[in-house]
């Protein structure tokens, strides 16, 4: 994802004046958007939905692409790079963005005399391996999942949608240890074995049973799990291979410096997860996309001083059923930093923030989104936070007027994208359909949205807005949990995105949704380079930010 965003930046910079560019793959496709394949495994996209970049867009732009080209080697003292097919090719600057790979642990019987897992065994890293994944599925009983990872619980949550028997085994106490504290994890396992995945913590699967095919897993505890299928995300490790060969600094992954450039070779640069810098690695996609705009700046010469400082990470948990979002860490490590904490874990809630000097240095907010795009703005932000502290865990957005544009969704480093007019889109939804509506839109790139929870009244009519959980009808009217929606986009947009909604609303009764398009006249929209991040001002305000 990195390689291909860097691409994208470099032409939307008329790079391709400057340098022939030339593209290699291993997969055999263009750019997807790889952190959608839970959702290809959940069934909420096809893997066409996901492509972010085909192949014809590159030769479109006058790119050659080597899709489906495995690189084997640098020959650095000749500028050289060496392909599958005996293919070489001479460059003056050479990106890696090789990401990374699928961590196997150590488990007796996992392969086979040839090398390969026995039948019924997946990593999940690729669109094949989802699609692999998703062959095998249809004719398995049960499955074990290895990781209760972010990965490991988005496949599993996918895999339960195709009524799969699901088991997870975890060597931590509880799941995303780490991201959540033991707190926020025992929530986070109630939820999901409510929704039924059966947890096995605090063990590792030592072997694996079966004759060709897998028939079951013996855990270190000396259970033994009959199952059909499993699936390993037990972590990564980066494609450092080639990098090393070819004599570049290399630990844990490449070792770069602000300048993206290898520390021992001006002429090469890592990004995304292959880079190491400032001796951190990144296991998640925004750095990756952060490295690729500051190198695009740099090699077309748009911004030749640009640098990269690191990157502030948060993670959402894309699970039908759960919001959760980390932001930083997890745990206060100063002296001086305040704790905040709210609990209801009856009702799956857990926030909690870490604050410094009134600036968030951490936040786990799990079951409540309200002030997620709140805290996710300080947080990128470094904003000093000045409401009361404990206010924070609490922020419900109210609905707003249309052309109010206060209250704004999540940080944004602005630079006007012309698109008015606009339209506000606001939808009403059941809270079971909202990832499949977000994902429907994201799949037609609408990422941005604000959205926050609310409750109609009786059966679909007469849409009443709480103020407040829990208020009670005393009428006798039913309250159902709803949440209200909306999205900032162009006009010509209006159309596919309001049948995007109803499709994924349609629940066979008539009016089970409300959406209502309104105008944002004399409004325009901002984007940050980060998908799903944009915000509206006035277009004069807008412009001079700028
Ligand atoms: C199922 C799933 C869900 C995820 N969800 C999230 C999420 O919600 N949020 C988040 O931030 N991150 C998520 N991630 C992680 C995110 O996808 C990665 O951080 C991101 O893809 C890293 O980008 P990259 O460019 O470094 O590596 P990649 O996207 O892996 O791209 C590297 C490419 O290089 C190719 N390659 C490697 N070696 C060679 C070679 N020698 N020759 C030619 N080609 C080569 C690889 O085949 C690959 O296509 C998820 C990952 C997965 C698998």
């Amino acid at each position: 994802m990195a390689g291909g965003r860097f691409v994208a930046e470099l032409i939307a910079r008329k790079g391709q004046d400057t340098f022939d560019i030339v593209v290699f793959g291993d997969e055999p496709y263009g750019n997807y958007n790889r952190i959608l394949l839970s959702s290809v495994l959940a069934g909420s996209h096809e893997p066409k939905d996901i492509l972010l970049n085909p192949i014809e867009w590159y030769q479109e732009n006058g790119l050659t692409v080597h899709a489906g080209v495995r690189v084997e080697g640098i020959d650095r003292s000749r500028k050289l790079v060496l392909a599958a097919g005996a293919i070489q090719k001479h460059y003056d600057r050479l990106v890696l963005a090789t990401g990374s790979r699928p961590f196997v642990p150590p488990i007796e019987g996992l392969t086979t005399a040839s090398g390969g897992f026995l039948g019924g065994i997946f990593v999940f890293r690729t669109l094949e391996d989802a699609l692999q994944i998703l062959k095998h599925a249809a004719n398995a009983r049960k499955v074990v999942v290895i990781g209760a990872g972010l990965l490991g619980l988005e496949a599993a949550r996918g895999l339960l949608n195709r009524n799969l028997e699901l088991h997870v085994v975890e060597l931590m106490p509880y799941p995303m240890a780490v991201q959540l504290d033991p707190a926020a994890g025992g929530v986070l396992r109630s939820e999901l074995e409510r929704m039924g995945i059966q947890f096995h913590l605090g063990r590792s699967i030592t072997a694996v049973t079966g004759n060709g095919w897998i028939e079951g897993v013996q855990l270190s505890s000396g259970e033994v799990e009959s199952c059909d299928m499993l699936v390993i995300s037990a972590g990564i490790r980066p494609n450092i291979d080639i990098a090393k060969q070819a004599g570049l600094a290399v630990e844990r992954a490449i070792v770069v410096g602000d300048d993206l450039a290898c520390i021992n070779d001006p002429s090469v640069h890592a990004i995304g997860e292959c880079a190491q810098h400032r001796g951190q690695t990144y296991g998640l996609v925004a750095p990756g996309l952060e490295q690729a705009k500051v190198l695009a700046d740099r090699l077309s010469r748009a911004n030749p001083q640009a640098v990269y400082t690191g990157s502030n990470t948060s993670t959402t948990l894309k699970v039908m059923g759960v919001d959760l979002t980390v932001l930083g860490k997890k745990e206060p490590t100063e002296d001086d930093e305040q704790v905040l904490t709210y609990a209801a874990p009856g009702r799956g809630v857990h926030k909690k923030i870490i604050l410094r000097d009134g600036r968030l240095t951490g936040a786990i907010l799990l079951g409540d989104s309200g002030p997620v795009p709140h805290l996710l703005r300080a947080f990128h932000k470094n904003e000093r936070l000045s409401e009361n502290p404990a206010e924070l865990l609490f922020t419900q957005r109210p609905s707003r007027p249309a052309n109010d544009a206060t209250q704004l969704d999540a940080f944004f480093s602005p630079f006007p994208e012309e698109e008015a007019p606009l339209k506000e889109v606001m939808a009403i939804i059941r809270p079971e359909r909202w990832l499949k509506t977000k994902l429907k839109a994201e799949s037609l790139g609408i990422t941005a949205f604000t959205h926050h929870r609310v409750a109609g009244r009786g059966r679909q009519r007469g849409l009443q807005f709480l103020a407040r959980r829990g208020a009670t009808s005393g009428t006798g009217f039913r309250f159902l949990p709803k949440r209200m929606v909306s999205w900032i986009v162009a006009e010509s947009q209006v159309e596919t995105l309001v049948q995007a909604i109803m499709e994924s609303n349609w629940t066979g009764q008539i009016g089970d949704g409300k959406i209502f398009v309104l105008p944002l006249d004399g409004m325009a929209k901002i984007c940050s380079d980060d998908p799903g991040i944009e915000t509206v001002e006035t277009a004069e305000n807008a412009f001079a930010n700028a």
